[in-house]
C-alpha cells in the first residue's frame, strides 16, 4: 500500500479549500491531518475517498488512480449517518450489500468486526437506542467491513463524551496495527495518542509533516500550534 497526494487542489466557488496539497502515505503508516476548523481537512479527506473530485493534482494508490481502487479504502465520514431504526446487524447487511459485498460474506464477517468493536452484545439493539461512541464505533465497523488496506477517518473523535472518546482511541490503536490510517482531527491531543506523524494543515496548504517529538517543539507563540493543542 502506498498512497500519493500530488499538487491536490480544490476550490468551492472563489474560496480554495485544498490548495497544492501533497503528501506520502506508506504502509503502515498511522498519519494524524491536523488542522483548525475550515481547514480542509474534511474535503481533502472526501477527495481521497473519492467523493470529491480535485480540481488540479491527483491521487494514486499504489500506482493507479484512486477511483479504480476505492474498495481498498475505508472511510468514516465527519458526521456518519445511521437509520435509527435499523440493529447494528442489519445496519452492516445493508451498508456492506450497497456497497456490493455478497450476502455469505457479510453474514460471515459481519459478527466478527462487530466484536472487533465491540458491539458484539448490540448486534440486535437499535442504533437509535447507542450513545456517540457506540455509533462511531459502528461507523468504523462499516469502513472495516471489505477489509480496506488503508482507513481514512475525519474526526472520529471530536465530537465525543471522555468515555465515548476513550472506547474509540482504545480501538484505533487496536486496528492500527493491521491497518494504515490517516486521521483527521483539530486537536492535537486526540491523533497523538495513536499516531508518530503528523500533517498539519492551514487554510488548505500543508505546513507541517513532522514527528511527534517534532511537532511538540515547534514554536509556542505561532497560533496554529496554540489552536490544536487546546483541549477543545
Ligand atoms: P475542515 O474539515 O478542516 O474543518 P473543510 O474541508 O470542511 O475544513 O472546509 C474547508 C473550507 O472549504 C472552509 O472554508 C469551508 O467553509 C469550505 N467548504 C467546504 N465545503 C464546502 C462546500 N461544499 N461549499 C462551499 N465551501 C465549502
Ligand atoms: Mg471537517
Amino acid at each position: 500500500m502506498r498512497l500519493e497526494i500530488n499538487n491536490v487542489t480544490k476550490k468551492f466557488k472563489h474560496k480554495t479549500a485544498v490548495d497544492r496539497f501533497s503528501m506520502v502515505i506508506e504502509v503502515n503508516d498511522c498519519v494524524g491531518l491536523i488542522g483548525p476548523n475550515g481547514a480542509g481537512k474534511s474535503t481533502l479527506i472526501q477527495i481521497i475517498a473519492d467523493i470529491l473530485s480535485a480540481d488540479e493534482g491527483y491521487i494514486l494508490l499504489d500506482g493507479q488512480k484512486i477511483s479504480t481502487k476505492k474498495d481498498q479504502i475505508g472511510y468514516l465520514p465527519q458526521y456518519p449517518n445511521f437509520y435509527s431504526w435499523m440493529t447494528a446487524f442489519e445496519t452492516l447487511l445493508f451498508m456492506g450489500k450497497l456497497s456490493g459485498i455478497s450476502k455469505s460474506h457479510l453474514h460471515k464477517d459481519i459478527p466478527l468486526i462487530l466484536e472487533k468493536v465491540g458491539l458484539e452484545k448490540e448486534a440486535q439493539a437499535k442504533v437509535g437506542t447507542f450513545s456517540g461512541g457506540m455509533k462511531q464505533r459502528l461507523g468504523i465497523a462499516q469502513a472495516l467491513l471489505h477489509k480496506p488496506t488503508l482507513i481514512i477517518m475525519d474526526e472520529p473523535v471530536s465530537a465525543l463524551d471522555p468515555i465515548g472518546r476513550r472506547e474509540v482511541l482504545n480501538l484505533l490503536k487496536e486496528i492500527k496495527k493491521e491497518t494504515t490510517i490517516l486521521i483527521s482531527t483539530h486537536i492535537l491531543g486526540d491523533a497523538e495518542e495513536i499516531c508518530e506523524r503528523f500533517v498539519v494543515i492551514k487554510d488548505g496548504q500543508k505546513i507541517e509533516d513532522a514527528t511527534k517529538t517534532q511537532l511538540l517543539n515547534r514554536s509556542q507563540e505561532s497560533a496554529i500550534y496554540l489552536t490544536i493543542r487546546k483541549e477543545d
